[in-house]
């Protein structure tokens, strides 16, 4: 019993990547990181490492070389790039077919079609008559590349349609149309599946977006009729068997005015949505990916307590640039709340960039949201007035 266990490479030096460290430490796993820049968030904490390109194969086999297992903090690498690893006999987890799902909304649609997954009603569009014929109201997106809600548009007539195609355009890309869907809210099924074919589905949360970026999870989602849950839950890990994923899969989803689920987008790697797992749950996302790409046995992932509410710490809207005002918050932040667990990323805090996240947990959803609420805004400076 004295083995140790397999080198994973980690592409990608964001927060996620960071916090995948923590289990990692606490497992003895150890981690090799491709970072894009000296001290970016993961650098900071996993002293293996190189600082490279996600583009370059180069980069990809230094990095991966001797590593059992390579996994991922963003959905970035090109899939020739991938095959390549996997033919050096390194396991990608997700690998390329899987991933691609997650990269290519395009692709995605198409399969989660195929498959009779609820999706809004879509189709590829190569030009405003296209888009005409498909309808206005609705939304365009890039096909690849967009996040945080950049490369989404709602447009409304022929004139709106200009500024997605150039943009599409000017990168290459497809665009796609959907209905314009009109949801009660937003909601995310999160899973993990391990090449064994092993999976865990977390309980759906709510997750509020404002801007197109998360801003708050509810675990589990209030008032959520329990079969839409399942189903939910269900589709989640159809997906996730379909698609080989391996690793956390996490599938956001509209949950429709007149009761139903329509997926949105698949994200395979751990989630905004699941940063409620750390403190919420038996196994975090983080603990529950790492164990599925080294095809260990899941963790449970059923919840701690009641209620957790996650809420995002992003720069706030004084435009101050304010590295250590971070920590300066730590003792209004941690005597006024001596159960809120803080998470930061170890980077600046600039006006509307993620720095970190608190969780608060406990009986009373309400208490739950005051408290998360209060702190992200604390440490984002936007509760000047309130300071002692
Ligand atoms: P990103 O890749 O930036 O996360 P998404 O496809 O998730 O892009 O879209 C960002 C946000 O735009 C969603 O969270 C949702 O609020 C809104 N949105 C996306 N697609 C639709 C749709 N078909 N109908 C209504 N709103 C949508």
């Amino acid at each position: 019993m004295t083995g140790s266990a397999p080198l994973v490479a980690v592409i990608g030096g964001g927060q996620l990547a960071r916090m995948m460290a923590e289990p990692a430490a606490a497992l003895a796993i150890p981690l090799r990181l491709l970072a894009e820049a000296d001290g970016v968030s993961a650098a900071q904490v996993i002293p293996d490492q190189i600082v490279g390109d996600h583009t370059s194969l180069a980069d990809l086999r230094e990095v991966t070389a001797g590593a059992a297992v390579v996994t991922f903090d963003h959905e970035h690498v090109p899939t020739e790039h991938l095959r390549a690893l996997a033919d050096d006999g390194i396991a990608v987890r997700p690998g390329p077919d899987a991933l691609v799902h997650a990269q290519d909304k395009g692709v995605m649609r198409e399969r989660l079609g195929a498959l009779g997954v609820p999706c809004p009603r879509n189709a590829l569009v190569e030009s405003v008559a296209d888009v005409e014929a498909f309808g206005f109201p609705c939304v365009l997106k890039t096909t690849r590349g967009g996040y945080d809600g950049k490369g989404v548009w709602v447009v409304e007539s022929a004139a709106d349609c200009a500024e997605p195609f150039e943009t599409a355009a000017a990168s290459g890309v497809r665009l796609l149309a959907e209905e314009l869907v009109d949801f009660r809210r937003e909601l995310s099924a999160l899973v993990a599946r391990a090449p064994s074919g092993q999976a865990a589905a977390y309980p759906v949360v709510e997750s509020v977006q404002r801007d197109g970026v998360c801003r708050e999870v509810i675990a589990p989602a209030p008032d959520l009729d329990p079969e839409l849950a399942t189903q939910a839950q269900e589709v989640a890990l159809r997906i996730a068997g379909e698609l080989g994923v391996t690793g956390v899969l996490a599938v956001e989803l509209f949950e429709t005015r007149d009761g139903r689920i329509l997926v949105n987008e698949l994200a395979m790697r751990p989630h905004n949505t699941g940063h409620w797992t750390q403190d919420g749950a038996v196994t975090s996302q983080f603990e529950n990916h790492l164990r599925a790409v080294l095809n260990l046995p899941l963790g449970s992932p059923a919840p701690r307590e009641r209620w957790t509410v996650m809420v995002n710490i992003l720069g706030g809207s004084d435009g101050a640039e304010a590295p250590g005002r971070l920590y300066d918050g730590f003792p209004h932040a941690m005597a006024r709340d001596p159960r809120l667990r803080v998470h930061l990323y170890g980077k600046d805090l600039r006006p509307g960039r993620k720095v970190g996240h608190v969780n608060a947990y406990g009986d009373d959803l309400d208490d739950c949201l005051e408290r998360a609420r209060h702190a992200a805004a604390w440490f984002a400076g936007d509760l000047g007035n309130e300071s002692e």
